[in-house]
């Protein structure tokens, strides 16, 4: 197996173990295993893998990139009280359609954040919530709100 192809493997391996890691956990992460690896072909074999559509990368407006094995339709919610990356399945959220015209323009694909908590950190502060003997269901409506989006629910 040549160098670069090892080192491949161990990126895209990197990608799919570590669920949404940014590009530092997954120099991180390769180096133990082939130390001579540089930032350099980190970013190179990311970029084309992401241009051959077997990644996705997500930006963050505040933070590093995330890459993700998941190319299905999903979001992403990220857990405001720990860090972690979290998906939603695209079902959940029915609002935007992609590959349709908009308003005389032309919606490709879209990309959704989602900012709040992960359901470990949530429930903790439930727990907490209900410790102090004060649960709000308000408090998951405003989180809601807080991404600007309103969308409907589909539960059926
Ligand atoms: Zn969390
Ligand atoms: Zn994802």
């Amino acid at each position: 197996m040549k160098r670069n192809t090892k080192q491949q493997s161990y990126i895209s391996e990197a990608v799919s173990e570590l669920h949404h890691p940014t590009a530092q956990a997954i120099y991180e992460y390769v180096k133990k295993k082939c130390p001579s690896v540089s930032k350099g072909t980190i970013y190179r074999v990311l970029a084309s893998l992401v241009q051959e559509g077997k990644i996705n990368q997500i930006q963050i407006a505040n933070g590093a990139d995330f890459y993700d094995w998941n190319c299905m339709p999903h979001h992403h919610l990220v857990c405001e009280t720990c860090g972690t990356i979290c998906d939603i399945p695209a079902d959940k959220i029915k609002t935007f359609h992609n590959d349709q015209e908009c308003a005389d323009m032309y919606i490709r694909t879209h990309r959704i954040l989602f900012f709040g908590q992960c359901a470990t950190c949530y429930a903790q502060t439930k727990k907490e919530l209900s410790e102090r003997g004060d649960v709000q269901d308000s408090e998951r409506t405003t989180q809601e709100n807080d991404t600007g989006l309103s969308f409907v629910s589909n539960n059926t």
